[in-house]
């Protein structure tokens, strides 16, 4: 099994979750039930995620000097991920993310990035030093798009396989397409991107085909409780979701690129990597939290040496 290095930049926040009969109105306070506090942000997810299932994982995100930092940073060294490059903004708070979740599940969601939206191109300078052509790098949108946009024309002239998660959804600088290796955007994200309104395994392959036109190499769109489509070296494929008793959604999607980066860094084919990441997203689905419904290696069916 190769142990090549998976190296994520992205968000790390601290999610705070109360849950409530239903929303305020402007102006209205109301009781909640009980408050949750857990780590989260999408890079510091998929970071969890690929390492619990055994990627060998350097994570790169920026935190305040402050206690939430600190230990989101504290939990992601336990979780045995490489965090020497974590920065530290002396200047702006840590991510955190203020989430209601009313009665029918719905949710509310408001982000303060603090130290995220300061990680810049200037701060990973020594990128340079980790990244060698065996190197597969994946990115979220949680950080300045200028620095994905900056870190992919970087990385893809030193060789590295960069793979985006296109999330949240937003328009990309057209030039990066081309240096992508892989883009795995979910129904609303490759809606935006391609004009197409992703619903089903026919809107999901004209979309793909949208993006392998602009330029990039392979292409995965994930449907959620339906499954996963991609076309993957010219090969359209697709792989139903498993059917499980969905308790809670979130970092579902993070669950599955942390899964499918560290099956493809495996040398895995596209199928089995995406049966691997259909299968350790099917069981976050079953728990609650975000990095906390990430799967270990040893749960999955599909658990190869
Ligand atoms: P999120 O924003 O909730 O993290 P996402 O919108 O980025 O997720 P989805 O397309 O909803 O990503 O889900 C990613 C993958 O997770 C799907 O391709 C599927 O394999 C799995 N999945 C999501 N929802 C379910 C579900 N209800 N049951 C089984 N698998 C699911």
């Amino acid at each position: 099994m190769s142990q090549s290095r998976i190296i994520v930049i992205g968000s790390s926040n601290t999610d705070m979750v109360v849950r409530t009969e239903h929303f305020p109105q402007p102006g209205e306070t109301v009781l909640g039930n009980e408050f949750l506090m857990n780590p989260g942000g999408k890079g510091a997810n998929q970071a969890v995620a690929a390492a619990r299932l055994g990627g060998n994982v350097v994570f790169i995100c920026k935190i305040g000097d402050d206690l939430f930092g600190e230990s989101s940073i504290k939990l992601l060294k336990e979780e045995g991920i490489n965090i020497n490059h974590v920065l530290i903004d002396n200047q702006l708070p840590s991510g955190v993310a203020l989430i209601t979740i009313d009665k029918k599940g719905e949710n509310n969601i408001v982000v303060a990035p603090g130290a995220n939206a300061a990680l810049s191109v200037e701060n990973i300078k020594d990128l340079d030093t980790l990244i060698s052509t065996d190197t597969l790098l994946l990115m979220q949108l949680e950080i300045p798009l200028n620095t994905v946009k900056q870190v992919v024309l970087d990385a893809y002239e030193k060789g590295a396989k960069i793979v985006l998660n296109p999330a949240p959804a937003c328009e990309l600088p057209e030039e990066i397409y081309q240096k992508l290796h892989l883009i795995t955007p979910n129904e609303k994200e490759a809606s935006m991107l391609t004009g197409i309104q992703v619903k089903d395994i026919n809107s999901a392959k004209e979309a793909a085909e949208i993006l392998i036109a602009k330029g990039v190499k392979n292409v995965v769109i994930t449907l959620g409780a339906k499954g996963a489509l991609a076309i993957f070296n010219g090969e359209c494929l697709f792989t139903e979701a498993k059917v499980v008793n969905a308790i809670d959604t979130t970092a579902a999607g993070d669950v599955f690129n942390g899964a499918l980066v560290v099956a493809l860094n495996e040398g895995k084919h596209i199928k089995e990597a995406l049966e691997f990441a259909v299968e350790a997203s099917a069981i976050s689905v079953t728990r609650l939290g975000a990095q906390s419904s990430a799967p270990y290696r040893n749960e999955l069916e599909s658990y190869q040496q």
